[in-house]
């Protein structure tokens, strides 16, 4: 049974959610080497199934499997790609530490990696549209040691050219929303980095039949918007609470003309935001004029899965509500 979408201001979620005891538990035990792989996606199956309930009860309308089984969103895929060794701790920000992976010989695809686990939600999530969400090329690489190439462009194009094979498995298989993460582009915004994205996301995406969704977070994503819009992609997903909209007057600067993911929710605040306030800070952007309701989507900012399970729902319920209550008063027929 297909659900139907609101014909505007659609909602939806960035990717990540609170991890539930029974995927931190299947996490420790697959690194211990305790379970297989196959184990691993069947004992996060529990823990999707909560997420899924809470995205569905909030109302979301395009959900995703609240990436369970990522301890972190890099490391959970070099672990599953040929060509990576284990690496050191490193420190990100304050107490947030990760495994920073280390490439030691050229990279090959292995197989599918989150494939299981966006089927099994598919299979849950009562004709809602999945998001199909991997971390992208230039963030794969810019946190990672390179042993391997020696010349990074090369390593951020032979990345590109290994993922696109996990993007094919999924629209394969029926994804029509497919999303590469690239939080990493946004501490370098100048434009030769725009270029080299460029390149990376010509070769992930190309001839590609799904919508190419790409997210990117916390920078001054300003300095290079121009270059992001003859990029070939469908959407960008920016946050724009955290950082207090400070990019709106840029989109129309720009004449920024791609679909929005447009962030309304701090995911690093325990704050929940009321419906009024985020209804407000949806019509700052159509006040704007420049962005048609139908090509809008609302979500937070970032993933959630640094807040606690009750105010991420909370927050998404609301967030639901607000876009719900605009489309109305816009004259949109739920
Ligand atoms: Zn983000």
């Amino acid at each position: 049974m297909a659900y139907k979408l609101p014909k505007a201001l659609v909602t939806t979620v960035v990717g990540s959610y609170p991890k539930m005891p029974e995927a931190l538990d299947a996490i420790r035990r697959r690194k211990k080497g305790e379970i297989t792989e196959e184990e691993l996606h069947e004992l996060v199956k529990p823990a999707i199934r909560k997420v899924v309930a809470d995205y569905l009860e909030a109302g979301v309308d395009i959900i995703s499997d609240g990436e369970q089984s990522r301890e972190d969103m890099v490391a959970y895929f070099a672990e599953r790609l040929g060509g990576y060794e284990p690496g050191d701790w490193v420190r990100v920000f304050d107490n947030v530490y990760f495994r920073k992976p280390i490439a030691v010989s050229k990279l090959s695809y292995k197989g599918p990696m989150a494939v299981m686990d966006w089927e099994y939600t598919v299979s849950i999530s009562m004709g809602h549209p999945v998001k199909a969400i991997i971390t992208g090329p230039y963030t794969m690489v810019d946190w990672s040691f390179d042993l391997a190439y020696g010349d990074r462009r090369e390593f951020i194009l032979d990345m590109a050219r290994v993922l696109r094979r996990e993007l094919e498995e999924f629209v394969k298989r029926g994804a029509r929303y497919v999303q590469v993460d690239e939080p990493a582009f946004s501490t370098r915004p100048y434009p030769e980095e725009a270029e080299l994205l460029k390149e990376a996301l010509t070769i992930l995406f190309k001839g590609l039949d799904a919508k190419r969704i790409v997210h990117i977070c916390f920078g001054r994503i300003e300095l290079v918007l121009e270059h992001l819009l003859d990029m070939p992609v469908d959407q960008f997903d920016f946050e724009f609470k955290n950082s207090g909209f400070k990019l709106l007057p840029y989109l129309k600067e720009y004449s920024y003309d791609k679909e929005l993911g447009y962030g309304v929710i701090d995911v690093h605040s325990l704050r929940v935001e009321s419906v009024d306030e985020i209804k407000k800070d949806i019509e700052r952007l159509l006040k704007l004029d420049i962005i048609p309701p139908e090509k809008i989507y609302i979500d937070p900012d970032c993933g959630l899965k640094r807040l606690p399970r009750e105010i991420a729902k909370k927050k998404l319920a609301n967030m639901v509500e607000a876009a719900r209550q605009v489309r109305r008063e816009l004259g949109y027929e739920d």
